[in-house]
C-alpha cells in the first residue's frame, strides 16, 4: 500500500482552510490524513446577517484561486463587492490632482480590480468545501503543547487527545503558537498605529470605488460594500483609534467625514466598531523539518494595500502544490528539502510586499516639505510609467 501522511494544519483562518482544502483536492489526496484544529469555534456565515466588521480586498488571482476548488460562484453571488477602480491620494492633495494615482478596470480590459469581501464568508465557503473531504474538522481545540517525535511531531490537545504529524502547517496567525512551539523567531516592527475599523453610510454613492487618503498618522482606507455601505480602516495613531471607538457615532462620523476630505460627503456611522494594533513582523524561517508556517503566522503586513490574506493564501496554494509534487515524486512532504521550494517560491515575495508597506506609509507619514515634494514629484511620475504601474497593478491584482 502507497505510504500515507498525516498533516495537522494549525489554525482556520482562510489560510489554514485553504491550505487544507487544496491539500484535500490534489491528486495525491488518499496518500494524505489530514486534520485541521482551531482554538475558536467553528465560523459560520448567515446571509441574513448584517455585515461582519472584517472584510477584506480580495485581488483576482485570489477569486480564481478561491474559484478552483469550487468556491467562488456562492461567494460572489452572495455579497461580494467588485470594485472597479481605486483613487490614492495624499492629504495635501485631491483625488483629482495630477499627483493622486487611479487606477480603472477599463484600461486593463477587465471587468474589475477586486472584490470586498467578509472575512466569515471566505472561511464558510472554504468549510463548506471541506465538509465534502474527509478532512478532520477539530473546533474548540487549544493546543497545550507541541513535542518533537521522531517522525515530526505530536500536538497535544486541550482535551487531552495526542495528534502525530509528519508535517505541522502553522496557520494560526501573527501571534503563532506554533511559530513560538518549534523555536522560529519572527522580526517586529512595531508600526505605532491602530487600525480603526467600522461601516459607514456615505451621503454619495461610493461609485464601486476604493478609496484611500493618505494622512499623516497613517492611511485611511474606504472600501465599498455590497449594500451602498463603505468599510472604513482608519490606520492612525493608537489614542486617537481608542477615542473614535469610545466616542458617540455621531462623533465618529464626523471625524471620519473630515478625514476623508469628505470625499464621499457626510459619512454616517451604520455598524459595529473594532480597533486593531498594527505590527510589521517577518519570520526569519517559514520552514523546519516537518513545519511549515503560512500566512500572518509567517509575515503579518500593513493593511493599507489589502494584501496580507492575498499574500496567505498564494502561500497556502504553493505549500499545497509542494505537498502534492513531493508525495508524487515518492518524498516525504515533511522532509526539510521539499519544504525550502515552498519557501524559496514565497518568502522573498512576502518580504518585498512587507518592507514597500512598511516603507510607503513611512513616505507618506512625514511632515517633512522635501520628502513631500519628492512624494508628489514620484507619484505624478508613477502615473506616466507605463511598464512600471502596469507591474504595479498586475502584482496588486495577484496576477503579477
Ligand atoms: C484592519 C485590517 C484590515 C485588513 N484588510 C485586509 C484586506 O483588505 N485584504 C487582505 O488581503 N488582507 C487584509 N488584512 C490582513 C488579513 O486580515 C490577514 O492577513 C489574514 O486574515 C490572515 O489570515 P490567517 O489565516 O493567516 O490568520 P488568522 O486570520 O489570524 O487566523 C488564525 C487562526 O488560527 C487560530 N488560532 C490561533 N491560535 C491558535 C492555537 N494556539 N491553536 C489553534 N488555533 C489557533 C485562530 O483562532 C484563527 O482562526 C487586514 C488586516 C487588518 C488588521
Amino acid at each position: 500500500m502507497k505510504q500515507r501522511y498525516s498533516i495537522v494544519v494549525v489554525g482556520g483562518g482562510v489560510t489554514g482552510l485553504m491550505a487544507a482544502t487544496l491539500m484535500a483536492r490534489s491528486p495525491q489526496h488518499e496518500a494524505l490524513d489530514i486534520t485541521l484544529v482551531d482554538i475558536g469555534p467553528r465560523p459560520v456565515f448567515a446571509p441574513n446577517d448584517d455585515i461582519a466588521l472584517r472584510v477584506s480586498a480580495i485581488a483576482n488571482g485570489t477569486a480564481e484561486l478561491f474559484d478552483s476548488v469550487g468556491a467562488w460562484e456562492y461567494t460572489a453571488a452572495t455579497r461580494a463587492a467588485p470594485y472597479t477602480s481605486m483613487r490614492i491620494w495624499d492629504e495635501s492633495d485631491t483625488p483629482d490632482s495630477a499627483a493622486a494615482l487611479r487606477f480603472d478596470a477599463d484600461e486593463f480590459a477587465i471587468g474589475q480590480l477586486g472584490f470586498i469581501v467578509e472575512n466569515v464568508l471566505l472561511q464558510d465557503v472554504l468549510l463548506y468545501q471541506l465538509d465534502r473531504t474527509d478532512v478532520t474538522l477539530k473546533f474548540e481545540s487549544p493546543i497545550r503543547a507541541l513535542r518533537r517525535t521522531p517522525h515530526g511531531y505530536d500536538l497535544e490537545l486541550g482535551s487531552d487527545e495526542v495528534l502525530a504529524a509528519d508535517l505541522v502547517v502553522g496557520a494560526d496567525g501573527a501571534r503563532s503558537f506554533v511559530r513560538a512551539a518549534v523555536g522560529i523567531e519572527a522580526r517586529e516592527w512595531p508600526y505605532e498605529q491602530t487600525a480603526f475599523v467600522t461601516h459607514l453610510r456615505p451621503e454619495k454613492s461610493h461609485g464601486g470605488t476604493a478609496w484611500q487618503r493618505f494622512l499623516r498618522d497613517g492611511p485611511l482606507g474606504i472600501l465599498p460594500l455590497d449594500d451602498g455601505r463603505v468599510s472604513v480602516v482608519w490606520s492612525t495613531a493608537p489614542e486617537q483609534a481608542q477615542a473614535a471607538l469610545a466616542a458617540d457615532d455621531a462623533e465618529t462620523g464626523r471625524v471620519l467625514s473630515e478625514a476623508s476630505d469628505y470625499v464621499l460627503g457626510k459619512l454616517e456611522v451604520a455598524g459595529p466598531k473594532g480597533a486593531f494594533p498594527l505590527c510589521a513582523r517577518h519570520a526569519s524561517s517559514y520552514v523546519l523539518p516537518n513545519v511549515a508556517l503560512i500566512g500572518d503566522a509567517a509575515h503579518a503586513i500593513h493593511p493599507l494595500a489589502g494584501q496580507g490574506a492575498n499574500l496567505g493564501l498564494q502561500d497556502a496554494a504553493e505549500l499545497a502544490a509542494q505537498v502534492s509534487r513531493a508525495v508524487a515524486e515518492g518524498l516525504h512532504p515533511g522532509d526539510r528539502p521539499v519544504l525550502r521550494r515552498y519557501e524559496r517560491a514565497r518568502k522573498g515575495a512576502n518580504a518585498t510586499m512587507l518592507h514597500f508597506m512598511t516603507g510607503l506609509n513611512r513616505l507618506f507619514a512625514t511632515d517633512s516639505k522635501i520628502i513631500g515634494g519628492i512624494r508628489s514629484a514620484g507619484m505624478r511620475a508613477f502615473n506616466r510609467s507605463g511598464p512600471v504601474r502596469e507591474r504595479a497593478v498586475k502584482v496588486a491584482l495577484g496576477v503579477g
